[in-house]
């Protein structure tokens, strides 16, 4: 590990013990023992700084709370790892994160009627304004997760036995939630291209009428699959549903926070998003969004009563459960926002890097893509049968050699040791960082020999 990364975590561990003297002293201040120990803390930092700003010195701290290892991965290397890419944390959403650790952090300024959602200190209830704004629908909801989405509508809609149509791309949580509500998936089949059309989900709708004698209940579609991240028709398969009459969920898990999406426009009537996954926030994150029409139904309040108590709980929405993110979790969502929100405008140029080491890939003969090209997205699914793989076959450490050649290199989250097919995501990848990667692919390539081409 470089020192300057390694100082630099024990710089900021060093200022969380510092933190910790103030956490166990009086309102009113330190006592002669806290003193003593805060002076020594500062020495200690002193110490510290100078061998960050030097580059030297040895790691002195390497484990929290004696056995977690300090996670150093985003500032060492590339990370192309495919679901880490846009859920990286902004930097505002790291400082966030240290400022409302702490459990209900959120509740600081809970008033009356208690509920997440219409926090204004900190701004709570204008984040779940924007947030709804942000993906051109009427209301938002955080959520731990876009599949905490998933299962608030499924728990909405879907009854015992109910039918809900799903891609033969769908994403597992959503096969989960459907299930969890004591439905049936039936997934709609793909064509050549690997991609869902709007004809191929009405004739599984049609199937679906005919064998059951009853419409399903809920469209679900990824606009961007979670395999070959292709980008499907979701406008013309929520016109579709809708002709059916049956309400179409919006999954942007890969879209929402790295690329504009309006949900209006697309005809969702509900846009789900994952945090951690697409809005460099702290997992478990997430956004439910939904039209006027469905918030009814998807938000609607407890009616329960105690029968001993006859207690209520008046506003609390029973798929929320009440609350959902109440601390670290949103407050980073919220303070990555502004970025987030910038971001999206610039997706052009992510998909141009994205293609721009795509391009680089295929130059090194026998290389293919698997997802569609030239690309639309940041993730996308390769194919090195042709050219890495063919070294893995003789190589001592089988596929594992691209790894190692690459970990040398700085460049992780590849799947290790597949040299056929695997994916990895460039989102967020600088110019020079994109090159640095393609760059890197092509030196191993040229190391054992491979064909690359001009
Ligand atoms: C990652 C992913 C999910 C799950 O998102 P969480 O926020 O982790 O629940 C759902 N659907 C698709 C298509 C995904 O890629």
């Amino acid at each position: 590990m470089s020192i300057r990364i390694q100082k630099t975590f024990e710089a900021l561990f060093a200022l969380e013990e510092i933190r910790g003297i103030f956490r166990k002293s009086l309102p009113t201040g330190l006592d002669p023992d806290e003193d003593a120990t805060f002076r020594q803390r500062i020495a200690d930092l002193k110490t510290i700084v100078a061998d960050l700003e030097a580059g030297t010195g040895t790691p002195k701290v390497t484990k929290i709370a004696g056995t977690i290892d300090v996670r150093t991965r985003e500032e060492e290397s590339i990370n192309i790892q495919p679901i880490q890419a846009a859920g990286r944390l902004t930097t505002e959403a790291r400082k966030a994160l240290i400022s409302y650790g702490d459990g209900y952090s959120t509740c600081d300024a809970c008033r009356k009627p208690f509920r997440l959602d219409k926090i204004s200190k900190p701004g709570i209830a204008d984040f779940h304004d924007d947030l709804a704004k942000f993906v051109n629908m009427d209301l938002a909801r955080v959520v731990p997760g876009a599949r905490r989405g998933f299962q608030a509508v499924a728990g909405t809609l879907v009854g015992k036995g109910d039918t809900v149509i799903v891609s033969a791309l769908a994403h597992y949580t959503e096969f989960l939630a459907v299930e969890n509500a004591g439905g049936v998936v039936r997934e709609v089949p793909l064509n050549a291209q690997n991609l869902v059309t709007a004809e191929a989900t009405a004739q599984k709708i049609e199937e679906v009428k005919t064998e059951t004698g009853k419409l399903p209940v809920l469209v679900m579609i990824d606009h961007y699959d979670y395999q070959y991240a292709n980008e499907h028709d979701i406008a013309a398969i929520a016109k579709v549903s809708h002709q059916y009459d049956i309400p179409l969920l919006y999954n942007g898990a890969y879209t929402v926070g790295i690329m504009p999406v309006d949900g209006k426009k697309i005809g969702a009537d509900f846009v789900v998003g994952s945090g951690h996954k697409s809005m460099a926030s702290v997992a478990p994150s997430g956004v439910l969004a939904m039209t006027e029409e469905w918030a009814p139904k998807a938000l609607r309040t407890t009616a329960m009563v105690g029968d001993l108590t006859k207690r209520k709980f008046g506003i609390k929405e029973v798929e929320m459960l009440g609350c959902t993110l109440m601390g670290g979790t949103l407050l980073s969502m919220m303070a990555s926002f502004p970025t987030v929100k910038a971001r999206t405008l610039k997706w052009e140029e992510e998909v141009k890097r994205s293609n721009y080491f795509i391009d680089r890939l295929l130059k090194i003969a026998g290389s293919r893509v698997l997802s569609e090209y030239p690309r639309k997205h940041t993730l996308t699914k390769v194919d090195t049968t042709g050219s890495f793989d063919t070294i893995a076959q003789t190589h001592k450490r089988r596929g594992f050699y691209l790894s190692d050649e690459l970990s040398s290199r700085g460049i992780v989250g590849e799947f290790a040791g597949a040299t056929r097919t695997w994916k990895l995501n460039t989102y967020g990848l600088s110019d020079k960082k994109v090159r640095y990667l393609a760059d890197a692919f092509t030196e191993v390539a040229e190391k054992y020999e491979l064909t690359v081409l001009p």
